[in-house]
């Protein structure tokens, strides 16, 4: 079998941990697989990059900042290349332009668009194991890029995909995608498998453990992805393909999260183009924006809310600020306070009645619900954050495991 490894910060964090990953790729190696291998940066160290940027300007120029903080990738391939060679293994470290690893221009959030297979497959052919740089690539310019935060599981992702690899295995500090958070939920438990959409919709949902791009990109490739620990042998989560039965689930998995931020808008004029006013400046600052409603209007005006990441909070209200005074809107208000909880499943597609059993549940727990937005296979809830935890543990006792 041709595997890719993939290895997170936590898994190459210290100069032990970097012996201790090579001999697990030693170990399936011996096991007579062909391996490629993917690392991040030591944890830790793409913050302390970028701290040492905001230290000497307050905006650094971001294609200097991709050069910087690609740095921290360099160092784990060439460590992890050296333990590798010294228990005598031939091996080939790679950096992303090394591979060709082509992306567009969008420093710090740059797109994959090419990947070259010449090296790599040359390499694996030798019977080298090859370590390529996570997170980065190179634009048609020859600048170096980065993916994005979390983005070497994307790399990897992608390098199983040219490589018709037949696993991509994205070794990390927990064991597995879980149905809900084991710290807020005693009773969560690993999911065998999980498919692509519902990994999709977990993944934007706050669930950190896997890069959504990456899950993105398996979905369209059909890379095989096994999510599991670098601390541990058990098997993990294997995203997977969707296979009718998988129906049988309403619900597979119970998130939160607590980065939102809710502006309202109160008393917006009821006119043609006013949304499009709006929300045309706050995406052109990036600011991505989650949930949004409005009612119907009474007497010509309407109030509007939506959701916004809460680091985009002070951004996307100066902004709002602005335009609320250009369209005479009564005043803008916000509250941070705020969390949203979701539940995922494929399940939702054919069972009625979800969302007013979500509903009465958390009316039993006298949780107010202030939003509400659903899709095919999840319903989402913005409520206040004390009440996150609680939310969490009600739903997944009503859908995943009642207590007994
Ligand atoms: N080192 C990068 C980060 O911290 C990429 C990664 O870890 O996937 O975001
Ligand atoms: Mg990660």
């Amino acid at each position: 079998m041709l595997i890719v490894q993939k290895y997170g910060g936590t898994s190459v964090g210290s100069s032990e941990r970097i012996k201790a990953v090579a001999q697990r790729i030693a170990e399936t190696r011996d096991a007579g697989h062909r391996v490629a291998v993917v690392v991040s940066a030591m944890s830790g160290e793409t913050d302390r990059l970028l701290g040492l940027a905001g230290q000497v300007t307050d905006r650094p120029d971001a294609q200097a900042s991709d050069l910087l903080v690609s740095t921290g990738e360099q160092v784990t391939v060439a460590l992890l290349s050296m333990a590798l060679k010294d228990m005598g293994y031939p091996t080939q470290p790679l950096l992303g332009h090394q591979v060709e690893i082509t992306t567009d221009s969008a420093f710090g959030r740059a797109r994959i668009q090419r990947i070259a297979t010449d090296r790599l497959t040359s390499a694996l052919n030798d019977g080298a194991i090859v370590v390529v740089a996570g997170f980065q690539g190179v634009d048609a310019d020859d600048n170096i890029t980065t993916l994005g935060r979390g983005g070497s599981d994307t790399s990897a992702v992608a390098i199983a995909a040219v490589t018709c690899a037949d696993v991509c295995e994205i070794y990390t500090d927990v064991d597995g995608v879980y149905t809900a958070d084991p710290r807020i939920c005693p009773r969560a438990r690993k999911m065998q498998r999980i498919s692509y959409d519902e990994m999709l919709e977990l993944a934007s949902l706050g669930a950190k453990v896997l890069q959504i791009r990456s899950v993105e990109f398996a979905k369209r490739h059909h890379v095989a992805v096994h999510v599991r620990s670098s601390f541990a042998p058990d098997t993990g989560t294997f995203l997977v393909e969707e296979e009718p039965s998988m129906e049988d689930v309403i619900v597979s998995g119970v998130t939160s999260d607590l980065n939102q931020a809710k502006i309202t808008l109160l008393r917006v004029p009821d006119r043609p183009g006013l949304a499009a006013k709006l929300f045309g400046p706050i995406a052109d600052d990036n600011i991505v924006v989650d949930m949004i409603i409005q009612n119907a209007s009474a007497e010509g005006s309407t109030d509007l809310t939506f959701t916004v990441p809460q680091d985009d909070v002070q951004k996307a209200l100066s902004r709002v600020a602005h335009i609320a005074e250009e369209i005479q809107a009564g005043g803008v208000t916000s509250d941070t306070q705020v969390a949203k909880v979701s539940i995922v499943g494929l399940g939702m597609r054919s069972h009625a009645g979800v969302a007013s059993r979500m509903f009465q549940v958390l009316a039993r727990e006298g949780i107010n619900i202030q939003m509400i937005s659903t899709s095919e296979i999840k319903i989402s809830i913005v409520i206040e954050a004390k009440y996150r935890e609680l939310a969490v543990r009600v739903l997944h006792d009503e859908f995943i495991a009642p207590a007994q």
